[in-house]
């Protein structure tokens, strides 16, 4: 789990090794991969941010093409044409991406990322094209940078589709610029001036997504330590069993799920016969290795959906969700027999009381205080017992 933020720390302290190792290095790191066990909700995510990020280059693009139309149409008047389609294209295009924006679970995924795909291959054309039609006037590739790096900069793409769309465009514009620039040494100079913005528009793409990947894995990663450190804060530190609060908390929930599905609830309590006796003769820490050897018994005899908890001291609490008590008696009579033929150190002989009942419509008090009276009776009636009522048939 924690292992994301080391993923190519065997490469990496190889290739750090020398100069050329971190070069190497870097260009590697350029090319990240998502682990593979994220990648699936990565993609989502990154889909899902591009969607908005659509939807607002749209929006961008529509207004100020439109700013450019009607109030610089002198300026700009042999592209007109071309603007005005672009306009119209982006007027026809944005349901479509306001769709797949606010509906994106409802499309085939492959159907957004296509959506995607034609967009950013329609602004790139579109850049490369306003920067080639004018070329008798400027000399200049200002709109096809500006939409190479703004690509770069704020849509997430894959090393793969970046590659093949930053050089198919080029492609494109190497293709067709000498048949707009009448001069040979011009073409020559934008053709390389666009090769180098293309280069540096492709590495800005790769390191705004290897950033996304680095934020996105550190996310996942402080997500799961934080599950672990809430699911340890509710649990005894020495059995790693639930804690009394949260078994009480849990029992509470289980009689909830029992009112409502109408399903049996049995609990069990359990507590260490003589227990006060093994640590004066054995010393605490010989006791507390008898109640982390009982915790793991209870945990390797109990089912999946049995809930353990560490009530107190030496109290065991087991809730036992859809079980009616004679099958509750039949785990507790396995356990009573697993601990008592148990080697514990020290040659340690150890037994168990327990009382069982099962839930009758009460309150989780109530059905504590039920459970622990039968195991009150266990003792009495001479200790390494468990004691039950058939309730249901009261
Ligand atoms: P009984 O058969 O009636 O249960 O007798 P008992 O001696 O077991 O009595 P009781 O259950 O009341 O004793 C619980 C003792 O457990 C009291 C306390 O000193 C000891 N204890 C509670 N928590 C721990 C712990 O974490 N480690 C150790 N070693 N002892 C504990
Ligand atoms: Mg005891």
């Amino acid at each position: 789990m924690i292992g994301y933020g080391i993923r190519y720390s065997g490469m990496s302290s190889y290739l750090t090794c020398n100069k050329w190792g971190i070069i190497v290095k870097n260009v590697i790191d350029l090319i990240t991969r998502v682990p593979k066990e994220m990648k699936e909700e990565f993609s989502r995510n990154v889909c899902q941010e591009n969607s908005f990020r659509f939807v607002m280059i749209s929006l961008i693009l529509m207004i100020s093409e439109s700013i450019l139309l009607v109030f610089f149409r002198g300026s700009i008047f042999n592209t007109c044409p071309l603007v005005i389609s672009f306009i119209i294209f982006n007027i026809l295009y944005f349901p479509l991406i306001w769709k797949t924006y606010r509906n994106q679970e409802k499309y085939h995924k492959y159907f957004v990322r296509c959506v995607q795909f034609i967009y950013i291959v329609a602004v790139m054309l579109f850049g490369c094209a306003l920067s080639i039609l004018p070329q008798n006037q400027f000399a200049s590739i200002n709109p096809y940078i500006m939409a190479v790096f703004g690509l770069s900069v704020f849509v997430y793409t894959p090393p793969v589709v970046s590659s093949i769309l930053f050089f198919s465009v080029y492609f494109v514009f190497f293709l067709a610029l000498p048949y707009y620039q009448p001069n040979p040494q011009a073409v020559e100079i934008l053709r390389i001036n666009a090769l180098i913005m293309n280069i540096l528009g492709w590495i800005m793409s790769r390191m705004v997504y290897r950033m996304k990947i680095m934020s996105f894995t550190d996310k996942k990663t402080i997500e799961e330590i934080n599950l672990e450190l809430k699911d340890l804060v509710m649990r005894d530190s020495m059995t790693l069993l639930l804690n009394h609060e949260n078994i009480f908390l849990r029992l509470t929930d289980e009689i909830e799920r029992a009112k409502r599905i109408h399903y049996p609830l049995s609990l069990i309590m359990i507590d260490i016969d003589h227990f006060k006796e093994i640590n004066d003769r054995f010393g605490h820490q010989a006791g507390d290795d008898v109640i982390i050897k009982v915790a793991q018994i209870l945990n390797s005899t109990c089912r999946t959906t049995d809930v353990i908890g560490r009530y107190g001291g030496d109290e065991f609490l087991i809730i036992m969700p859809d079980t009616k008590s004679e099958d509750a008696v039949v785990l507790a009579e396995r356990i009573r027999n697993t601990i008592e033929k148990t080697n514990f150190i020290k040659g340690i002989e150890v037994t168990v009381s327990g009382g069982i009942t099962e839930f009758l419509q009460e309150s989780s008090e109530e059905l504590i205080s039920s459970v622990d009276a039968k195991l009150y009776r266990a003792k009495e009636n001479g200790r390494n017992r468990f004691e039950y009522e058939n309730r249901t048939d009261l």
